[in-house]
């Protein structure tokens, strides 16, 4: 896939600090091609360039457009735009997922192999059934936590998606700005889905196998994902891949307290002064005011500033 995108960026990757320098950091930011950006994931991208730069580290854009269908065509086109606009250029040519489907089935395929998986022949309303049958109510905006069912076999059914054989224990997790973390995954959400049913990868395996395939050592992203995290961690084990380390950043909120996106009225991001943007954007992730100069100047002020955000973690918590 040739692109305007050279083999590495000179310049701003010498600029990061000494003391946070980590050989071979390798960070990405995923957006899912939905639509273009907005302020909100904005703050995402620029937080997960400010933290390579910061490590004198690559980084990465990976296109989340598994679901093509959800995504209308060119929006893709239109987030490397903005991104570039503000500076914000990939160190390698980018990756689309729609393109990867053959290595999510191997994975799939390897934990099925291993018994890590099985493959559940349910549907949403069964599942619902099951659990009413228990008495358990899903609260609005959860997921409903997998009954099991299928877990022994499928008795006869067709079978429809895959699911992780959850592991029953705590998984933990330390996140560079949040400190320890820890989720019993199996009350959490139980075996969760690795392969849908209308044969694509789910969310999960996707980003798992693409972050070990693009040797990825920092995941930087929005909180409204941190809840990702221990599924993530707990296939990275069953498919025995290493774990980055995780920062969550803080989110832009809307009017109404929820995370902005493009439901509750987020625009499009107004580009015409990219320094502005970047510095709204800024103030969310704790960067310093910085006297509004060339987009140049802004970006490596702002490296400073984030090595010096980053150096104020308590260290037993930075990774
Ligand atoms: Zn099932």
């Amino acid at each position: 896939m040739p692109g305007p995108w050279p083999e590495a960026v000179p310049g701003m990757a010498s600029g990061g600090s000494r003391d946070s320098a980590t050989a071979g950091y390798r960070g990405r930011f995923a957006p899912s091609p939905t639509g273009p950006l907005h302020a909100g994931s904005l703050v995402a991208a620029l937080a997960s360039w400010l933290d390579a730069r910061a490590h004198a580290g690559r980084w990465l854009v990976r296109i989340e457009d598994v679901d093509l269908p959800r995504c209308p065509p060119g929006q893709d086109e239109v987030i490397l735009g903005q991104l570039a606009r503000c500076g914000l250029v990939p160190d390698e040519p980018p990756w689309w997922q729609s393109r990867r489907s053959a290595d999510y089935r191997a994975a799939r395929d390897r934990l099925l192999q291993d018994g890590r998986a099985y493959p559940c022949g349910c549907t949403r309303s069964e599942i619902e059934a099951v659990l009413a049958g228990r008495g358990r109510v899903t609260p609005a905006g959860h997921e409903m936590v997998y009954p099991g069912t299928c877990r022994d076999g499928l008795e006869g059914r067709a079978p429809r998606a895959t699911r992780l054989r959850v592991r029953d224990c705590l998984t933990r997790w330390v996140d560079r700005r949040l400190g320890p973390q820890e989720q019993d995954v199996a009350l959490a959400v139980g075996d969760f889905v690795l392969h849908r049913a209308d044969g694509l990868a789910a969310y999960q395996l996707a980003v798992v196998v693409d972050d070990s395939a693009q040797g990825i050592t920092h995941v930087v992203r929005g909180v409204d994902l941190a809840d990702n995290t221990p599924r993530q961690i707990q296939l990275q084990q069953a498919l025995g891949l290493p774990r980055p380390s995780y920062l969550h950043t803080p989110l832009v909120l809307a009017a109404d307290g929820q995370k902005l996106s493009k439901q509750n009225g987020a625009q499009a991001l107004d580009l015409q002064d990219p320094v502005a943007a970047l510095q709204a954007a800024g103030q969310v992730l704790g960067l310093a005011p910085m006297a509004a100069g060339s987009l140049a100047e802004w970006l490596s002020q702002a490296v400073r500033s984030w090595a010096g955000i980053i150096a104020s973690f308590d260290p037993r918590t930075t990774a």
